[in-house]
């Protein structure tokens, strides 16, 4: 009877251990007993009155819990007012900048989906595929049912969020931290070749097991490659200035300015925010590069950081855009007083010229990769063309392909078989002219607050020209209209796009990263069409009959909108196609359709297609004008409420190499 006694005491005594071990050791994943809920999974940082101490769900010095982060995004999904959204992550970032620091920049990486700076080409974009294994295999869900629901969802992030596992894991897996999932993302990223795979699943499988709430949802669209929370990066700029605006960083913990603002009016809040993100987003133009920009701003505030933050030979910084004109008489109005030059817009690539002080030269393109490898031919001759005066420097020029024999120029299309890597100085076919239009930068020297008349009087003085590889863009100062007409007609003749009108001393400072009003563009095209050329993403083909039959006769386009970012479409296009061009296009397309529209289309069943497709490529379009539409989505909610902007006549022109899909003409510019 004792011994029995003895037994069942010890039995009973072992229930609760094996509760608890169950309840340590049976995960699953997306609701696990981590989702009781705790400070970390109730996290708000959408709360008023935001305290980034005592409202935050970590404590000091700890590292900041991935949670955090995919709580905000969460937030920042299901909210569409842009300034509310702002607001919230600036919450996020303020606790941060008082508890963990040192995870400001991962954190600000993975709102941005990012991995470093873009010129260094690290990119996520993983398979869906490949995801939709590591989610089957982390929840012990069938491929097949995982593939359905992710089809009828449109979205893999949801269906990862709301998988459940059934698989035991023998430990509960440490809470993920902003610092770990960054960097097993950078991990994955770096992963190369097939072998890699099963690496890459099995890294992905570790991350989702260990994922609670809302988190695998936002690991697996970050792992593809998109977001989509609506947050724009000038968003996430905007809300690092108000952060640090608020909670001045560098502060002994605890914290003795926790919101610096108290006390000034909403306006004067508003305006004092304002100045401080303009130096925020202005040093960001000119070192485009997180990884020097926050660590200075967290060590010197956001008042110095120009002191320490400034344009870099081998850092690319964002080209100068123009907004297009429609004639003469738009560009005089709109110069009024000012003195102007009008100067050929040559038709190539956009490269920016950076030699460096150990002499290397290196060459970026229009959104800021590098294109070094492309033009080993540019850069051996770089020490022929500058004079010995110049140590460092970066210019800004258009390459433009040219035919030796006959000492001109010729079509953009001639460039585009150009290899685009790797290229062998003996293998090259295609010979470049360099078309070099303004000096950015030289000798330790920022220039791009200096008028454009000395930018250009510096670019002459420094380099000499070579016929056929190194030259200065043709242009003309006059404010005759008779002789802009017939300058703009030369450059047609001379196997140019038309000209670019630029400001000379007034308003005339290198605005980064905007369509400045102080240059103009003025194509030929622009006469008899809409304007503008647009540049547009392919979603969708329609199949052909008669003579296109087994290619597509026609596609659907769609624009970009930043802030939804979403693909909005735009047309339909069936004219502008050679043979030649269907042919490629249906072999080139082919590879990248998709079973059904993603999530983030906006579309209307009127102009269903017969195939849809990833966004992968951008076409240059021409049109006779634009429409307000009841079928297309473009700048929906901007003209009116459920009705988009459509173009009629649509015409194809060319692919835009050069040009990624979130690239393509955005909402505002249609609008
Ligand atoms: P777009 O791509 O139509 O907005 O036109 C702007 C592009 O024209 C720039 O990004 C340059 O690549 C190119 N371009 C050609 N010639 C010039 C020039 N003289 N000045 C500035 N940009 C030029």
């Amino acid at each position: 009877m004792c011994i029995l006694l003895t037994g069942l005491f010890n039995y009973l005594k072992i229930i609760p251990f094996c509760f608890t071990y169950f309840l340590l050791n049976f995960s699953f994943f997306g609701a696990s007993k981590q989702d009781v809920p705790d400070k970390q999974a109730d996290y708000n940082p959408a709360k008023s009155r935001y305290h980034p101490v005592n409202d935050a769900c970590w404590t000091n010095g700890q590292m900041v819990p991935y949670l955090a982060v995919a709580r905000t995004f969460e937030m920042i999904e299901d909210e569409s007012a842009r300034l509310k959204n702002i607001e919230t992550l600036s919450n996020l970032l303020r606790s941060v900048i008082c508890l963990s620091p040192g995870d400001l920049l991962p954190c600000i990486y993975l709102c941005l989906n990012r991995l470093g700076p873009a010129y260094e080409g690290l990119e996520l974009g993983i398979g869906e595929t490949i995801l939709m294994k590591a989610v089957a295999q982390a929840t012990g869900r069938q491929l097949d049912k995982i593939k359905a629901e992710a089809q009828e969802k449109g979205d893999l992030g949801l269906v990862a969020e709301s998988s459940r596992s059934n698989q035991r894991t023998m430990f509960t897996p440490p809470k993920l931290t902003v610092t770990s999932v960054f960097n097993k993302l950078k991990e994955i990223a770096k992963m190369t070749g097939n072998a890699s795979m099963n690496k890459k699943i099995d890294i992905i499988k570790g991350l989702f097991v260990a994922c609670r709430c809302s988190e695998a949802r936002y690991i697996a669209r970050s792992l593809g490659g998109k977001l989509r929370i609506g947050l724009a990066e000038l968003s996430v700029l905007a809300a690092i200035a108000q952060a640090v605006c608020l909670t001045p960083p560098g502060q002994e913990f605890p914290p003795a300015v926790i919101d610096a603002s108290k006390g000034m009016s909403t306006e004067a809040k508003k305006a004092w925010i304002e100045e401080h993100a303009l130096i925020l987003k202005q040093t960001f133009c000119e070192l485009p590069n997180y990884d020097a920009v926050i660590p200075a701003l967290l060590k010197h505030g956001i008042k110095e950081l120009p002191q320490h933050c400034h344009l870099t030979p081998g850092v690319p910084l964002k080209p100068m855009l123009a907004h297009p004109t429609k004639g003469v008489t738009e560009v005089l109005k709109r110069f009024e007083e000012a003195a102007f030059t009008c100067e050929y817009k040559y038709d190539g690539e956009r490269a920016q010229v950076h030699i460096l002080e150990n002499g290397e030269v290196h060459i970026y393109s229009r959104n800021q990769e590098s294109n070094t490898s492309k033009y080993p031919d540019i850069i051996s001759r770089i020490p022929k063309v500058k004079k010995d005066s110049v140590k460092t420097c970066i210019i800004d020029s258009e390459a433009v392909a040219w035919d030796p024999q006959k000492k001109q120029i010729q079509p953009f299309q001639i460039l585009t078989t150009r290899k685009r890597k790797d290229v062998e100085a003996s293998e090259i076919k295609v010979q470049v002219c360099v078309y070099a239009f303004d000096m950015l930068y030289l000798n330790g020297e920022s220039l791009v607050r200096e008028p454009f008349s000395r930018r250009r009087q510096l670019l002459r003085e420094s380099f000499q020209e070579v016929e056929g590889e190194f030259m200065f863009a043709t242009y003309m100062d006059t404010s005759n209209t008779d002789e802009i007409s017939e300058f703009l007609d030369q450059s047609i003749k001379d196997s140019c796009e038309g000209l670019m009108v630029k400001t000379l001393d007034q308003n005339a400072t290198y605005e980064i990263a905007k369509r400045s009003h102080n240059w103009l563009k003025l194509k030929k095209d622009y006469l008899d069409g809409v304007g503008d050329t647009l540049d547009l993403v392919v979603i969708g083909a329609y199949l052909g009959k008669g003579k296109r039959t087994g290619k597509y006769g026609g596609f659907l386009l769609a624009s970009y909108d930043e802030e939804s970012e979403e693909y909005q479409t735009i047309c339909k296009i069936g004219t502008g196609f050679t043979d030649e061009d269907l042919e490629n296009h249906y072999n080139f397309l082919k590879d990248y359709v998709i079973d059904g529209p993603r999530s983030y289309y906006r579309w209307d069943s009127a102009a269903q297609p017969d195939h849809w497709f990833e966004p992968m490529q951008v076409w240059e379009v021409k049109c006779a004008d634009l429409s307000i539409s009841p079928v297309h989505k473009a700048a929906v909610g901007l003209v009116e409420d459920e009705k988009g902007i459509s173009l009629r006549f649509p015409r194809f022109l060319r692919i835009r190499d050069d040009k990624k899909p979130e690239e393509a003409t955005n909402s505002y510019q249609v609008l």
